[in-house]
């Protein structure tokens, strides 16, 4: 255009009219002007922009229809901003991404950096080391974590070039128990690079392994357990078969006497062997049973109890009441609730003196049905309690044995409970009596699956 006016004002120029010079200059002015001004405009909106992109906001895209090399600039402009927009959209989707794996990770995973700083943790981390993630990053982990095992671990991965693995102790402190438990943390280690390979920091990934360690001592606990329990009367056998075998001058009354003995321990021996075949069958069969319970009568299956137990009731002259709605239903296996209830009520009637009362209840209490064994016997003391339905735990060995007990009875009623989708519990005095209950559900429960029942 401004070539176009400087065209025509030259040739005006040269016709030599005066009028013409002065209107092409006119012309040309203005139209200089209207250029400087879509200049300036498409300047400042290229300003406007440049300092929204710097700002972040990446999605802002500027429209220049002004000269052709700003338009180009604008462009430009706007298709470094989608670039920008889409790598940035693709970093947060793959952070999103790698905080979601973390976040949803069993294991603790915890960056630290070459100064033992914490660089990021994950939940499981933080449950498993009691930590607020927000205070930890950026702490030195001796600092944010007070365990010297994980400090010496620390610094060993990163002074090692090759993966450390290792087993940690933290102590808990559970605000309940001022002494805390332990957890045992297994711990495997990388060294974290940067792009250039540079070594950066370390990355630990946390198995928290305290239910497997708890769940071995259990099991070398029982495996002690049984052998003691089994080699108390297997002794008293080969002591008593010893003297038969040696003493050839053995009158008849102590013949009688040893081979009383041996009965009974052969006995003794049969009743463990029992309980502990009961018990693993319950404990192997607990998801099924509980997927098979029925919709039953409470009443028979408590009858049928009493029934088995009555016998002994009599021997020590205890009285033996049920008291149950007969209508009264519940989700049930009978013949398993048989055999906790003939448990609890044997117990009931071994330990409370003669004349006194024992009685087998059922009654509907917060939505439960509740099977309770009441005795008016010994009691328990308090510190027995919460350990009584464990294995083999016993609160005076030397009576239980006397009564020919097991010490397996009443966590065979535990896991029958179980097995039930319920629990037990217990309360007690001592010289007034014990009730022990079995909660039970009062329906079959629709579309449950099969659940494993938790070692004591
Ligand atoms: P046991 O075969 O020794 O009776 P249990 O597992 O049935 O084993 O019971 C564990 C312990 O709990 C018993 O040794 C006894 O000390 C205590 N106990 C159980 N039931 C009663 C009760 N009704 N009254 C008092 N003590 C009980």
């Amino acid at each position: 255009m401004a070539a176009i006016a400087m065209h025509i004002v030259l040739a005006q120029l040269t016709e030599g009219g005066q009028w013409a010079v002065v209107v092409g200059a006119v012309v040309l002015a203005v139209l200089m002007l209207a250029v400087l001004v879509a200049v300036n405009r498409s300047i400042r909106k290229l300003v406007y922009a440049a300092r929204r992109l710097a700002e972040g906001d990446l999605s802002y895209r500027v429209a220049v229809r002004g000269p052709v090399p700003l338009a180009a600039l604008a462009t430009s402009l706007n298709q470094m901003a989608g670039q920008m927009q889409d790598r940035l959209e693709t970093v947060v989707q793959n952070r999103n991404e790698l905080d979601a794996v973390l976040s949803s990770m069993v294991e603790g995973v915890l960056a630290v950096d070459m100064d033992e700083r914490v660089l990021n943790l994950n939940k499981a981390a933080a449950t498993m080391l009691d930590l607020d993630p927000q205070q930890a990053i950026g702490r030195p982990i001796r600092e944010a974590v007070r365990n010297a095992a994980l400090q010496v671990y620390v610094a060993q991965t990163l002074g090692d070039q090759a993966p450390v693995e290792d087993e940690l102790t933290l102590r808990v402190t559970d605000r309940s128990d001022a002494a805390g438990e332990d957890r045992y943390l297994q711990a495997h280690s990388a060294i974290l690079r940067d792009a250039a390979g540079h070594r950066i920091g370390a990355m630990l990934v946390l198995h928290d392994v305290t239910a497997l360690r708890r769940l071995e001592a259990m099991r070398r606990d029982f495996v002690a357990n049984v052998s003691h329990e089994v080699k108390t009367p297997v002794s008293a056998v080969k002591a008593a078969v010893e003297t038969l075998m040696e003493d050839e001058a053995i009158t008849r009354e102590d013949a009688e006497r040893f081979h009383k003995i041996i009965a009974r321990q052969a006995d003794r021996l049969t009743a463990i062997v029992d309980d502990l075949l009961s018990l693993a069958r319950i404990e192997q069969q607990s998801g099924r049973i509980y997927a098979e319970l029925q919709d039953e009568l409470v009443a028979p299956v408590l009858r049928a109890a009493c029934d088995t137990c009555q016998a002994h009731a009599e021997q020590k002259q205890i009285q033996l009441d049920l008291q149950c709605d007969p209508a009264q239903r519940a989700a049930l296996c009978p013949p398993l609730l048989e055999q906790a209830i003939v448990n609890l009520v044997d117990n009931a009637i071994k330990y409370s003196g003669a004349g006194t009362r024992v009685t087998v209840r059922a009654a509907v209490e917060a939505e439960e049905v509740v099977v309770s064994v009441t005795d008016e016997g010994r009691g328990i003391e308090p510190e027995h309690l919460p350990r009584i339905f464990e294995r083999f735990y016993r609160t005076d060995r030397a009576r239980s044995r006397s009564l020919g007990g097991t010490g397996l009875g009443l966590s065979i009623v535990k896991h029958v409970a179980e097995a039930h989708g319920g629990r037990v519990s217990v309360t007690s005095e001592v010289d007034r009596g014990s009730t022990f209950r079995i909660h039970l559900l009062p329906e079959v429960a629709e579309g449950e699956t099969a659940v494993t029942v938790a070692e004591p």
